[in-house]
C-alpha cells in the first residue's frame, strides 16, 4: 500500500515545478499551416534548446508557464554584488526582465540576513524560453525562478565551483519536516518573495510551509502565496505574475483565500502517513512532447527572430 502513491509522487517529482492548471491547453493552438515546414513534428524542447541568444523582440511573454515561450529576455548577470547565478552551463539565466529585477531586488534583501550575503539562483528561463531538453516543465516564460536554499555566503565562486557545488536539503522525514539547516533567515527571505505584489506563488516542500505556519506570529497574508510541492527542499521557486500590460501571458487562478496552513498540515499527514491508492484514479497519460502546435502563434517568431 501507499506504493502507487510514491510512485505518483515521484512522477510528481520529476515533472519538477508545476501545477495541474499550468497544464491546461493554450488558448491559441496554431494552425499547421503557420509553422514552417522545419518546426512542424519536432519536439519543442530541441528547437528552444538549440538558441543561446535571446530573440531581438521587445519583452513578452508568450503563452502559460507550462507551455509558452519568452521574447526579448534579458540575462540576469553571472555575478553581482549580492548574487550569483549557478550551473552557468545550462545556460537558463535569461528571464524577462521583471524577473532579472525581482532577483537583484530579493537578493539585496537576503544579504541583509544573518549567515547570507546574497542569493544563489537556479535555473530561470532558456534564451527564448519554451520547453526544456531536461528538467522542468514550466520555467517557460521567463517568469519562473528557482532560487538555492543553501546560504549564498560565497559571491566570488568560479565557474566550476558553480556546476559542482550542491545546494542544501533543509527536509527530514520526506519533507514532513524541516531539518536543522533551516533557520529564520530561510522564513524572513520566503516571506519577502511572498510580500512582493510581483509574485504569484512560492513552490517549496510541504514542511517547510507547515514550520512557517507555525513560527509566524504577525501578519499571515503573505502564507497564502506559500504553496506546498513535492521536490523543492534544495530550492523554492518562485513564480511571478504576468506583468502589467503583457497580452497573451495566462495568468494562473489565485491560490485558494486563506492561509493555506491546514491544507499544508493535511499534505504533512499523507507524507507521515500515505492514504491508500484510490483504486478508481485514472491512470497518469505518459507525457507528451510538446510540439509547435501547443504554443501560441506568437514562439514561431520568437524562434526565427534573429
Ligand atoms: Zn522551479
Amino acid at each position: 500500500m501507499g506504493r502507487v502513491t510514491l510512485i505518483g509522487a515521484l512522477v510528481l517529482a520529476l515533472a519538477g515545478c508545476m501545477e495541474t492548471k499550468e497544464t491546461t491547453p493554450a488558448a491559441a493552438v496554431v494552425s499547421s499551416q503557420n509553422i514552417p515546414a522545419a518546426m512542424r513534428g519536432k519536439p519543442a524542447k530541441q528547437l528552444f534548446g538549440s538558441h543561446a541568444k535571446a530573440s531581438a523582440q521587445a519583452p513578452a511573454p508568450h503563452g502559460g508557464y507550462a507551455r509558452g515561450c519568452l521574447a526579448g529576455a534579458v540575462q540576469l548577470p553571472e555575478t553581482g554584488p549580492t548574487w550569483q547565478a549557478m550551473r552557468l552551463s545550462r545556460n537558463r539565466n535569461w528571464g524577462h526582465p521583471k524577473a532579472v529585477d525581482f532577483v537583484q531586488d530579493l537578493s539585496r534583501f537576503a544579504a541583509t540576513q544573518p549567515g547570507w550575503n546574497g542569493l544563489y539562483v537556479g535555473d530561470i528561463s532558456q534564451p527564448r524560453g519554451g520547453p526544456m531538453l531536461s528538467g522542468h516543465s514550466s520555467h517557460q516564460m521567463g517568469l519562473d525562478i528557482d532560487i538555492w536554499l543553501k546560504p549564498a555566503t560565497d559571491l566570488t565562486l568560479s565557474r566550476t565551483a558553480r556546476e559542482n557545488i550542491s545546494s542544501v536539503s533543509m527536509q527530514r522525514s520526506d519533507g514532513a519536516y524541516t531539518n536543522s539547516q533551516w533557520t529564520r533567515a530561510h522564513h524572513e527571505i520566503v516571506k519577502a518573495a511572498a510580500s512582493d505584489p510581483r509574485t504569484a506563488r512560492i513552490f517549496i516542500f510541504a514542511g517547510a510551509k507547515a514550520q512557517m505556519c507555525r513560527d509566524e506570529t504577525g501578519d499571515r497574508t503573505w502564507l497564502r502565496k506559500v504553496r506546498p510541492w513535492w521536490g523543492h527542499h534544495y530550492h523554492f521557486h518562485v513564480r511571478l505574475n504576468c506583468p502589467d500590460g503583457t497580452r497573451g501571458c495566462e495568468a494562473q487562478d489565485a491560490p485558494p483565500p486563506g492561509d493555506g496552513c491546514a491544507e499544508a498540515d493535511q499534505w504533512v499527514r499523507n507524507i507521515l502517513n500515505p492514504p491508500p491508492p484510490d483504486p478508481n484514479a485514472p491512470k497518469p497519460r505518459p507525457k507528451r512532447d510538446l510540439t509547435m502546435h501547443d504554443l501560441p502563434q506568437q514562439c514561431v517568431a520568437v524562434l526565427q527572430s534573429q
